[in-house]
């Protein structure tokens, strides 16, 4: 592709110039692995449409989207969509726009509610690798969680407890001025349903979810900055660079941005989950972990 044609030396044109001297200046060992990362962005709302997007222009190998709704007159206050979008499904705009800024990116869209029955099976057969007798084996390097309410999370977490697939999760206040990330790895890290999420957020936020029945408040602002902080955590995931913390918060009335720990609850009321900390705790107990510790 563009990146292997490219010189190193020469700042020209070419997109992927600036990318490449991250690796000049050795921020990231080989920047071109991005082009063999499938990531998966769930709900392309205001948050997920912003991370697509920078996906898109940092060269992303392919990205699945899934959304179930239109772009209305009301998403006008956030990035990404224009108001000639406006009755065209989400994915379907997005998947137009994100083609244009960057024809390497594979693009699959997927307008379906992944939180109906059948929502479920497909959006986990969409994350499956094809023609895998397993069955079970998912061929998505990463899921971002960018929707904004407890079912969808609910069945994200499932999903990727199912998959044993990691995932990021994100969410913005209903008041818009503060939001956070999660890092959540099957067995290793809490999954969404280890701890409540209000006792999650409760050192900044105790409104991290968005309640029935009330009109959120919205900025592009914190949506903006709550998708670079996600994209940011993928790029360092995928890549092998720098600290991914497991939960990352901002509080843009103080300026604050905490970070910690979140380890999986022995207690967790999705039996998955406390099968997944079995066969964790399983394998860094396993002799070769152990040899490799000493
Ligand atoms: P509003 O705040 O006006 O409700 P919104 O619904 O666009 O705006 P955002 O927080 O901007 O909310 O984005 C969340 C996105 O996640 C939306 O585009 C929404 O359609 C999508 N989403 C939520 N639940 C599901 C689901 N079960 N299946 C697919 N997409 C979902
Ligand atoms: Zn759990």
């Amino acid at each position: 592709g563009k990146i292997a044609q490219m010189s190193a030396e020469v700042v020209d044109s070419n997109p992927y110039s600036r990318l490449m001297a991250l690796q000049r200046m050795g921020i990231v060992k080989d920047y071109e692995r991005i082009r063999n990362k499938t990531v998966a962005v769930v709900g392309v709302g205001g948050v997920g449409s912003v991370a697509a997007e920078m996906l898109t222009r940092c060269g992303v190998g392919r990205l699945l989207i899934y959304d179930y709704d239109k772009v209305e007159l009301a998403n006008m206050n956030r990035l990404f969509f224009r108001p000639e979008h406006c009755g065209m499904t989400k994915t379907d705009a997005a998947k137009k726009t994100l083609q244009e800024i960057n024809p390497d990116v594979e693009i699959e869209s997927y307008t379906m509610n992944i939180t109906t029955l059948q929502g479920f099976d497909a959006f986990k057969s969409s994350l499956l690798r094809p023609n895998d007798p397993t069955g079970s084996q998912s061929r998505v390097d990463l899921v971002l969680s960018c929707v904004d309410n407890y079912e969808a999370r609910i069945t994200i977490n499932q999903v990727c407890l199912e998959l044993q697939q990691t995932w990021m999760e994100s969410g913005v206040s209903e008041d818009a001025v503060a939001g956070h990330i999660q890092l959540l790895v099957p067995g290793e890290t809490a999954c969404f349903q280890c701890v409540p999420p209000l006792v999650v957020a409760s050192g900044i936020d105790e409104r991290t979810l968005k309640r029935e029945g009330v009109c959120a408040a919205s900025l592009p602002t914190t949506m903006g900055i709550v998708a670079g902080m996600l994209v940011q955590a993928a790029l360092k995931y995928m890549l092998d660079f720098g600290t991914v913390s497991k939960y990352l918060g901002y509080n843009s009335l103080k300026d604050f941005f905490p970070t910690m720990e979140i380890k999986p609850s022995a207690a967790c009321v999705n039996p998955l989950c406390r099968q997944r900390q079995a066969e964790d705790e399983a394998r860094r107990n396993s002799p070769e972990a152990l040899a490799a510790r000493a």
